[in-house]
């Protein structure tokens, strides 16, 4: 594996690959990797012939200062596992090199915006957007791989591939969870002793959620979660939506879509942690 940090050598590097194969794909993470992120390369190394894993930890996309000094990183570390995944270049720039200067670009990205992380985090997205947009322009890959935690972000990145014609594939790719349920996440590692116990919770009332449906209307089960969440001492739901897969606009009915999920942010201590469930109603 190579490690590149400017854009010019990841050009570069790239160019020469290009003259062997078209098959080029790219994994973008924030690093401090877990197997949730190796399972991303792992479909990447699987599925293109080189892979390349951008680890940048992106300032834009950060509504809370806090959260971005406090964001581990952990490089040598997850070097080395990106070497064993069978990566074949990790691209690490630096802050300059990703913003030589401010990024303006405003994008609008309509109701996919309006809701969830869009309402809680302001901000975010649009940073998310000038991040990955100018990794797609740096990379050029063929296929970008994303997990489904964070399932609005996946449906933002579409939305942006479309509005800047980019010629990328999108993959999601499920959601790895600790063995208690618990969905992986850099930030786990944030999470006292006490509140690690209490985290698994979020998943586990999910799941106990979907048993509900579609016998108990939509409300009735947006409610069980969040007062069974809430009741939890170390636990604060700051949304929970049962939303149209595609569209993401919250639904009142079951028969409001064919595929609704559950959507969910949690403040456990200082710790703000996502999940979703898909609902088979
Ligand atoms: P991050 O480093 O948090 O920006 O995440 C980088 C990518 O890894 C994103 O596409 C995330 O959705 C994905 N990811 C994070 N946690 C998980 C997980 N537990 N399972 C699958 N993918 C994940």
């Amino acid at each position: 594996m190579k490690t590149v940090n400017s854009i010019k050598d990841l050009k570069g590097h790239l160019a020469q690959e290009r003259l062997k194969t078209k098959h080029i794909g790219f994994v973008p993470t924030m690093g401090a990797l877990h197997d949730g992120h190796l399972s991303l390369v792992k479909h990447c190394v699987d599925e293109n012939e080189v892979c390349v894993t951008s680890i940048f930890v992106n300032p834009t996309q950060f509504d809370d200062k806090n959260d971005l000094t406090t964001y581990p990183r952990t490089l040598d570390k997850d070097s080395a596992l990106l070497e064993t995944a069978g990566c074949n270049y990790l691209f690490a720039p630096s802050e300059k090199e990703m913003y030589p200067e401010p990024d303006t670009r405003e994008f609008d990205f309509g109701n996919l915006a309006c809701v969830m992380e869009g309402v809680h985090r302001p901000g975010h997205f649009n940073g998310v957007a000038q991040i990955v947009s100018k990794l797609f322009y740096a990379v050029g890959p063929c296929k970008a791989y994303f997990g489904e935690k964070d399932f609005q972000q996946i449906a933002i990145i579409q939305a942006m591939v479309e509005r800047l014609n980019l010629n990328v594939e999108i993959v999601p790719c499920p959601i790895l969870r600790e063995a208690d349920g618990l969905a992986m996440s850099s930030r786990n590692v944030r999470l006292t002793a006490q509140e690690r116990t209490q985290a698994p919770r979020i998943a586990q009332t999910l799941k106990e959620s979907a048993a509900l449906a579609p016998d108990k209307t939509v409300r009735q089960v947006r409610d069980f979660v969040t007062h069974t969440l809430n009741n939890e001492p170390l636990l604060h739901v700051e949304y929970f939506e049962i939303a149209d897969r595609h569209t993401l606009m919250p639904i009142d009915r079951w028969t409001d879509t064919t595929r609704p999920i559950g959507c969910i942010a949690v403040c456990c201590g200082n710790v703000r942690l996502i999940d979703n469930i898909m609902y088979n109603v």
